[in-house]
């Protein structure tokens, strides 16, 4: 059995911004469930004290980055057997607004100090009594731990670390002087270490020091070794490409199935398919459109940022409102998506719906009651949200590229004869070509029985996290053979 410690900044249901939440949700649960010690360590953000509610100090410790001791609380995850461990700064992490930003969607001006404090916990945690046995392996989650590695290769016995980039694009980067404050070793300043273009880089700690390196499907793996997708890093990473892995992300099915979804107007599986009509009515009446199971209802959840291809959407809106269809969007992000939502909504009321907030139960009544779900991404390193689509039935329009090009299978004659089919791919990012894949999909919607095929196979596809923990595993007796 391996000790292993899960470090992420996000950890759903304690606190959620996007995709990483879910995996760090799941994927430790997951691998208890496979015999292993996993224990999880987030920041101490208000949220997650309240969820958890039972917290007992466990530690408290000096750190170079902050003159107030840090504190560590433990409780426990409140749907899986895993210990969780809060890193108690209250200056730094008990504060409104999301874990990056503050409430006017601004970065936190001391984000670096934050998760500097952050990985200088977990290191000097990772060799403290109360954590009993020191772990094996610290698995370290996005850019936010990416100081971790560094921190730790310090250390003469140290756990071996595995870095998992979630998303290439989010780097931590910040002004010298940042690097300076946190006197981090000098040796550090450099373009082999965590120097990037005269700037401090977080992730480049996890990408040059982890023991190994994963990434969240197989495609994006390989992208990411290239100038278009490794957003400047790829040279860095070919370095390690030995030691990259693309393992695909699982779906939390516990939470994300439609036939035990508490959050949906009316349960439903393949059995009673029929049954996504009332869900789909439920949305309508829920945007106040027109109640006809009959109008393709098209359905985006979402980050509103350019990777999401929020700008195709847009583009092709208005082409797609002149035909006979429903969309409905929940999403926040860039304000310039959002105005442009919010305007093309007040133009048609009675074709699209539009929720500019973070939303969980209506996240599951849009895969529920949706007939199509809209993910024209520019890049995705997995994506979670067309794996829940496909359980729920609900065809997802996607570009071919990273985890979608892994997860959907485009619906040519040949798929669909073969009954292979789950949506619909396109590839040029561009908004005639979306829209293009709107329409073959429109076209097939309107034949029933072929369109209850595709939505069938597609809720028959299993991405449970059950494979993707035992390839995690796999790596991790690489890492450490017993
Ligand atoms: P990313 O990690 O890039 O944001 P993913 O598809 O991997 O994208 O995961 C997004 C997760 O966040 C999904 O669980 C999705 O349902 C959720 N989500 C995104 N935006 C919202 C929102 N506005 N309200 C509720 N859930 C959201």
């Amino acid at each position: 059995m391996y000790k292993i410690l899960f470090a992420s900044s996000e950890v759903h249901p304690l606190i959620k911004t996007g995709g990483l939440g879910d995996v760090a949700g799941t994927l430790p649960v997951e691998l208890a469930h496979l015999g292993q010690d996993v224990g999880i360590i987030l920041p101490a953000y208000p949220a997650c004290k309240i969820h958890l509610g039972n917290l007992t100090e466990v530690a408290c410790l000096q750190l170079p980055s902050t003159p107030r001791p840090v504190r560590i609380l433990k409780s426990q995850l409140p749907e899986g057997p895993n210990p969780v461990w809060l890193v108690d700064s209250p200056e730094y992490f008990d504060r409104p607004g999301n874990p990056y930003l503050d409430e006017n969607g601004q970065d936190w001006p001391d984000n670096a100090s934050r998760f500097a404090t952050f990985c200088q916990a977990i290191a000097a945690f990772a060799s403290h009594p109360a954590l009993g046995r020191q772990p094996d392996i610290i698995h370290c989650n996005d850019w936010q731990t990416g100081l971790l590695p560094p921190l730790l290769s310090q250390a003469k016995n140290r756990p071996a670390t595995l870095f998992t980039i979630h998303n290439l694009s989010y780097q931590g980067v910040f002004p010298r002087q940042q690097f300076e404050a946190l006197k981090l070793p000098s040796g550090w300043w450099s373009p082999d270490a965590l120097e990037f273009h005269q700037q401090f880089s977080f992730i480049k700690g996890g990408l040059v020091f982890a023991d190994w390196l994963t990434t969240v499907s197989p495609t994006y793996a390989r992208e990411i070794l290239t100038p278009e997708f490794g957003c400047g890093l790829d040279g860095v990473l070919r370095r390690r490409a030995e030691h990259l892995t693309g393992i695909l992300n699982g779906a939390d099915y516990q939470h994300w199935d439609p036939i035990h979804d508490t959050f949906i107007e009316k349960p439903y599986d393949k059995s009673c398919w029929h049954h996504k009509a009332f869900n789909k009515l439920a949305l309508q009446r829920h945007y106040g459109l027109l109640e006809d199971e009959t109008i393709p209802l098209l359905g985006f959840v979402g980050r509103l940022v350019e990777q999401k291809g929020i700008d195709l959407i847009l583009r092709a809106l208005p082409k797609l409102l002149s035909e006979k269809v429903q969309v409905v969007f929940l999403g926040q992000g860039d304000e310039d998506y959002e105005h442009a939502l919010q305007k093309l909504a007040s133009r048609y009321p009675h074709q699209m719906g539009l929720s500019i907030r973070y939303d969980e139960q209506l996240a599951h009544g849009i895969q529920a009651g949706a007939d199509i779900f809209l993910m024209p991404s520019r890049f995705e390193p997995c994506g979670l949200t067309q794996l829940y689509a496909l359980r729920y039935g609900t065809v997802p329009i996607v570009r071919r590229t990273g985890g979608l090009s892994d997860t959907v299978v485009d619906a040519t004659e040949e798929n669909l004869r073969r009954g292979r089919a789950t949506g619909f791919i396109f590839t040029e990012p561009t908004p005639s070509a979306l829209l293009a894949a709107i329409r073959r999909a429109l076209a097939l919607y309107h034949q029933r029985s072929l369109w209850r095929q595709l939505a069938l196979t597609g809720m028959e596809q299993d991405f449970s996290w059950r494979a993707s923990a035992k390839a995690y595993l796999h790596l991790y007796r690489r890492l450490v053979p017993n």
